[in-house]
């Protein structure tokens, strides 16, 4: 007996009748984390206690929730039992583990292996099929070490202030903004947040994250402060109109393509993300020792092909095509 999975924005599991990740409204369905393209209007919804809280403050409307802690299993149907497990991408954020007849299947969502400021430190289960995301599944997607990150941010945040500029650093509300403003606590710098940043970073704070002093965004008082606001591409209220005297920079694992300055139109790029990088991605693999990988997201197929060429059984997911082959390979072992 094998697991039979489907994946059409969101990973359907029959066996244990409900979505994975599904990001549009479905009966019922697990939450991996609180990012908006994993979560749609779910009646009833499971996931962990500080995803079932972001969810709150960033999901309108009532819905049932299953709120289940890391580590602890509980029956989803009558043959499949669920237990989540910290997965290091954002706060909450969790690998999905069902356990059935045949065997284990272990699901990712987002993660990152290497540790975070701002996220439980991802485990790594056991499993004997392994749904993972792949988002920097290339090799040339290995991200230096954070603190050189760090450093650098740093750097280019007192240069700004010394020239009489405000630094505009650009990173999504959730996850993103609380682990570079965790960051930025050494170098004792003033910050000002958005305020759709600002609500989430104190949902972090209830769940015992500690931050420097930050203040909501003010047009008038803003000299001397770094800002921390989402990237011009997203909604952030023509923030930047009010800032005339400053230098931009973008906080994404994507920093790491040339030519990423141009495209985020901003001064500066800095690779601090929240994904696994290809060395995470394999270590993973590595780490689960699956029988089978499926993999899902950005460089999918790339990266089945680099884990085929390994010795793994691997194929990726997300095309109908893909799922046959996938279904049909045989195992490893
Ligand atoms: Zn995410």
């Amino acid at each position: 007996m094998t697991w039979q999975v489907k994946f059409r924005k969101g990973l359907w599991v029959p066996l244990a009748d409900c979505w994975l990740d599904a990001q549009f409204s479905t009966p019922r369905a697990v939450v991996s984390h609180a990012h908006s393209d994993h979560v749609g209007r779910h009646k009833e919804l499971i996931c962990s206690p500080p995803t079932a809280r972001l969810l709150r403050a960033r999901l309108p409307g009532r819905r049932i929730e299953h709120v289940l802690p890391y580590g602890q299993t509980e029956a989803l149907t009558a043959e499949v039992a669920i237990t989540l497990h910290p997965a290091g991408h954002i706060l909450g954020s969790s690998l999905i583990e069902l356990r059935g007849a045949p065997g284990t299947l272990l699901y990712t969502g987002d993660f990152k292996l290497r540790s975070s400021l701002a996220a439980e430190t991802c485990a790594t289960p056991r499993a004997d099929l392994l749904i993972m995301e792949t988002t920097f599944g290339l090799p040339k997607y290995v991200f230096p070490a954070d603190a050189e990150v760090i450093g650098k941010i740093v750097a280019f945040c007192r240069e700004a202030v010394a020239e009489g500029r405000v630094p505009v650093l650009f990173c999504y509300s959730l996850g993103k903004t609380q682990e570079v403003l965790r960051a930025l606590q050494p170098a004792g710098l003033p910050v000002m947040l958005h305020d759709s940043a600002l609500r989430l970073t104190r949902i972090y704070e209830q769940f015992g994250y500690i931050f420097p002093p930050y203040r909501d965004f003010d047009a008038n008082t803003v000299g001397g402060h770094v800002v921390i606001c989402p990237p011009p591409q997203q909604k952030n209220n023509g923030l930047l109109r009010h800032i005339p005297a400053r230098r931009t920079a973008m906080i994404s694992g994507w920093a790491l393509d040339s030519g990423a300055t141009y495209r985020y139109r901003c001064d500066a790029a800095f690779p601090l993300s929240d994904h696994a990088d290809f060395n995470d991605l394999i270590q993973f693999v590595e780490k689960v020792q699956p029988r089978q990988v499926l993999t899902l997201h950005g460089f999918a197929r790339e990266f089945a092909r680099t884990l085929r060429e390994r010795g793994w059984d691997a194929w990726a997911l997300g095309q109908e095509n893909q799922l046959d082959l996938a279904l049909g390979a045989p195992a490893r072992n």
